[in-house]
């Protein structure tokens, strides 16, 4: 199955404009795709089921264009993207504010732990790694009204320490920036990605990375 990455969408050079992120989401549509979260897709796994023409949109970092832009260009066609959030960042004037957080999962999108402050978990001492993951979980279970449920790394980088302590808080699904596409066989815990869609992607570069994991 494929899992499609995006992070800003605006209308600055450089980023994905709105008008391109609506044209690869109704490029998707029209193709038929549907859309799961991650932690749908993790029950689906674990029932050894693979949905068919399905893709998991993630959305890193929790700024203000998914609110602004990208929830409503899903909800348009009726998809779901789940949204990693950074709690160290909420409501910085950049970042969405825990109110934005609410309304996005209120809009049927998942909301999950990106960690406190977006460092490179891998750098840091153990103590610190603990913190980054443990703090975002318990800043994301009280200020959210649904918890979280799966974690995105930051760089996509993680090593034992972290997978430790994920474990730990009960998280079960792990998503990385490795390209692949997620199988159910596979490690949940090192999820990976087919594209990371950056300004300048074409839509038809969009269809054929997530084409490439149909089974
Ligand atoms: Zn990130």
């Amino acid at each position: 199955m494929p899992v499609l990455l995006y992070h800003k969408v605006q209308d600055v050079p450089g980023e994905i404009a709105p008008a391109a992120f609506r044209e690869q989401i109704a490029a998707l549509h029209a193709e038929g795709w549907r859309t799961i979260t991650m932690t749908a897709l993790l029950e689906a796994f674990a029932r050894g089921d693979v949905p068919e023409h399905t893709v998991a949109i993630n959305v890193d970092d929790g700024l203000r264009d998914v609110v602004r832009t990208i929830v409503p260009a899903l909800q348009a066609v009726g998809y779901a993207a789940t949204v990693y959030a950074v709690p160290g960042r909420v409501g910085n004037g950049l970042h969405m504010t825990w109110q934005e957080l609410a309304e996005v999962q209120a809009a049927g999108m998942e909301v999950g732990n990106h960690t406190m402050d977006h460092l490179d978990l891998v750098t840091l001492p153990t103590d610190q790694v603990g913190w980054q993951i443990r703090e975002a979980d318990r800043l994301l279970r009280s200020e959210l009204p649904v918890p979280p449920a799966t974690i995105a790394f930051p760089f996509g980088s993680s090593d034992e320490r972290a997978l430790r302590v994920v474990r730990e808080l009960g998280y079960r699904l792990a998503r990385v920036t490795k390209l692949g596409c997620a199988a159910p066989r596979d490690d949940p815990l090192r999820v990976p990605i087919v594209m990371s869609v950056k300004d300048g992607d074409s839509t038809a570069a969009v269809l054929r990375a997530v084409r490439r994991c149909e089974r």
